[in-house]
């Protein structure tokens, strides 16, 4: 007997949401189960926080459909400037120096599910299931079944493929057994969007300080989305603070590059985990997204990785489908890996190393910090691989990366 559904998805956040939109065009029958309704405020995936979008996403939400729903909702990033506190080092990286129209764009968050969920629900084939939870599933020969609660209800659904895209506390990989290697930064990113005397021209912002990185991300001539990352035990203190103390706080780390900051919204809080799944795949389950890698946002890199996944993810399904195998294969899910691992390592070798090297203050690590800045200020060539390996477009990438339709 076929399963109900070719894939279930577990979480309709960014990753999740994605996916659907992705494979949906094959014609699966998918069901994506959400527990959180979209547009409440305790939903974790689409809330105000300004998400850096790498000209990889970009490729990637153009062929899904869902960058034509947001476009007017970005904003392009033309210069970043990086800067090291306390120190001479800094780089400077301005598209029109490097032959490209833009770094990246910004999106809110919130913007980003609208689109995702518009386009996911112009399918017929995609059934999101929302509010509704998973509580436990179960693996047979043919399929998974999967338990969930409704309105109250308990309901059991099967599956050809499980995939668990539930966030950095999946539950999906919790009851597979796998485990995890995790590391707790103690450090919290606190996030409010500013408005700012002067025009922030399209510029981001990344100022290196001895208790993590402050980014500022242009959403607007005057507007940008402020991120402070303090030390954990401070959390609370900088919540509390007025906002003019706030205000203070921030200028003290950040200075005035852009005049005085003359606003600032509501601050919310995001405590800084290191979760790596040991394990990504098993017989007929996928982890994805921060379900298989919770990253450091130091670099804005978790959802640009995770949405190269998706990509990875949805070329191996089509792939399957054309070769007639199930979608819970597991050569589709090596394939998957196989395609997908040496970006997934690179991604968090990086933004790792740069975390140890922002709360580490030794003067080795300062200081070659500061170098590898200069260097990159005076060498083109650097610059450009830098930017074609943060922008998610060097080495082997999925078609939709490419800019190819599945
Ligand atoms: C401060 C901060 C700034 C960031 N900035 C950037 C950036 O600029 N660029 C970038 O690329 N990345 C950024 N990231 C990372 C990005 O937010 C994450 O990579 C992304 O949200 C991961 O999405 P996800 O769908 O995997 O997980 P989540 O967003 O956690 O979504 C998981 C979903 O699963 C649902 N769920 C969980 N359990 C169940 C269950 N049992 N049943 C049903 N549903 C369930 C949840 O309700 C949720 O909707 C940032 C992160 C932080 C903290």
């Amino acid at each position: 007997m076929s399963p109900d559904y070719d894939v279930v998805i577990i979480g309709a956040g960014m990753v999740g949401a994605s996916l659907a939109c992705a494979i949906a065009p094959s014609g699966l029958r998918i069901g994506i189960i959400e527990s959180i309704a979209l547009g409440s405020d305790q939903q974790p995936s689409y809330d105000d926080r300004g998400i850096t979008l790498s000209p990889s996403s970009k490729r990637i939400l153009e062929r899904i459909n869902v960058w034509q729903q947001m476009q007017s909702t970005t904003t392009a990033i033309k210069k970043i400037h990086i800067s090291d506190q306390g120190r001479f080092g800094f780089t400077h990286l301005d598209a029109a120096e490097l032959g490209r129209s833009e770094l990246g764009h910004v999106v809110v968050a919130r913007s980003l599910g609208q689109a995702l969920h518009r386009q996911m629900s112009s399918f017929d084939n995609v059934d999101l299931i929302c509010p509704a939870e998973l509580k436990h599933f179960q693996k047979t020969d043919s399929a998974i079944t999967l338990e969930i609660t409704r309105d109250n209800k308990t309901e059991s659904i099967t599956a050809g493929l499980l995939v668990g895209a539930d966030g950095s506390r999946s539950l999906v990989r919790r009851l597979a057994g796998i485990n995890t290697k995790e590391n707790d930064f103690k450090q919290t990113a606190i996030v409010a969007n500013v408005t700012t005397q002067k025009p922030n021209n399209a510029t981001a912002y990344e100022r290196f300080t001895s208790h993590g990185p402050v980014a500022l991300l242009p959403i607007d001539t005057n507007r940008s989305v402020l991120v402070f990352t303090v030390d954990k035990e401070n959390t609370d203190r900088y919540l509390s603070m007025s906002d003019e103390h706030y205000i203070k706080a921030v200028e003290n780390e950040f200075g005035r590059r852009l005049g005085k900051i003359e606003q600032v919204g509501q601050r919310r809080s995001y405590p800084i985990l290191f979760i790596e799944a040991v394990e990504q795949y098993q017989e007929q389950l996928i982890l994805l997204g921060n379900a298989a890698h919770s990253i450091h946002p130091n670099a804005a890199q978790g959802f640009n990785l995770g949405l190269r996944d998706v990509a990875g993810l949805a070329e191996c399904i089509f792939t399957g489908i054309e070769k007639g195998q199930a979608t819970g294969d597991i050569s589709i899910l090596e394939n998957y890996i196989k395609l997908r691992i040496a970006d997934q390592q690179r991604v968090m070798n990086f933004t790792n190393r740069l975390a140890s090297s922002f709360y580490n203050e030794l003067p080795l690590l300062s200081s070659t910090r500061n170098m590898a800045m200069l260097l990159l200020d005076f060498m083109p060539d650097l610059k450009t691989s830098f930017v074609e390996k943060t922008m998610g477009i060097a080495g082997l990438q999925p078609r939709l990366v490419r800019g190819e339709v599945l």
